[in-house]
């Protein structure tokens, strides 16, 4: 079977391992180095993206996880995770690092304080079957996009009505792309895994052409 890592210094983890497993894989914890090497993909949990920023240094995680990017590994981010795939922020705090792989500038609490938390459906691009209620909590958007970027989701024009951003449609919040996913919201507390089993068939696949390429050699 497939194994999926949840990064585990902070945030949601459990939702996240409990998601992953509903989608069909299995899913462990990950907070060292050794565990990190026996996951075939892994996921960056919801949180506070400053203190798993901290956390990734201090556990000594944080050059481990993107040499592992820049080797492939496949991960999905939510939320705070997003923040972590992003090669630019905005609005982070000082010295706050990302992990980056993703070309895009998020920015961080994007959506003001008014509408710290909200839900809307969406339509997922590479999700079937109907749009996926989203969650978002404090969450960042995806300011911009560099090219190799695919878009899944953005913020439909008459979202958060009555909230007073409308700045805030058609923002994007949801992105692929190679073997990097990242949603600006959190699939992992709705009861709807489609974006888990999508980053589940993600990981699947890039085992599989990983053995593929193995057996080629
Ligand atoms: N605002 C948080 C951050 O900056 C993200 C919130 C979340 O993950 N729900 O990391």
């Amino acid at each position: 079977t497939t194994t999926i890592g949840v990064l585990a210094l902070q945030g949601d983890v459990r939702e996240h391992v409990h998601a992953l497993e509903a989608a069909g894989a299995r899913a462990v914890p990950v907070r060292r180095t050794r565990e990190l090497e026996a996951v075939d993909g892994l996921v960056l949990p919801g949180g506070e993206s400053t203190t798993i920023d901290k956390l990734l240094r201090i556990f000594e995680l944080r050059d481990p996880v993107r040499d592992a990017i820049g080797a492939g590994l496949p991960v999905y981010g939510s939320c705070a995770g997003m923040i972590l795939l992003a090669d630019r922020i905005e609005g982070g705090i000082e010295d706050q690092q990302t992990l980056g792989g993703l070309d895009v500038t998020v920015r961080r609490n994007a959506f003001g304080r008014q509408v710290d938390s909200f839900e809307v459906d969406l339509a997922l691009d590479g999700v079937d079957d109907g749009p996926v209620r989203s969650v978002f909590i404090r969450a960042p958007w995806v300011e911009q996009a560099g090219p190799d970027v695919q878009v899944l989701a953005r913020i439909p024009d008459r979202t958060v009505a009555g909230a007073g951003v409308g700045e805030a449609a058609g923002k994007i919040v949801a992105v692929r792309s190679g073997r990097l996913l990242a949603t600006a919201f959190h699939p992992e507390v709705t009861g709807d895994w489609r974006v888990h089993a999508l980053f589940v068939r993600l990981v699947t696949e890039a085992r599989r052409s990983q053995s593929g390429h193995v057996r080629s050699l």
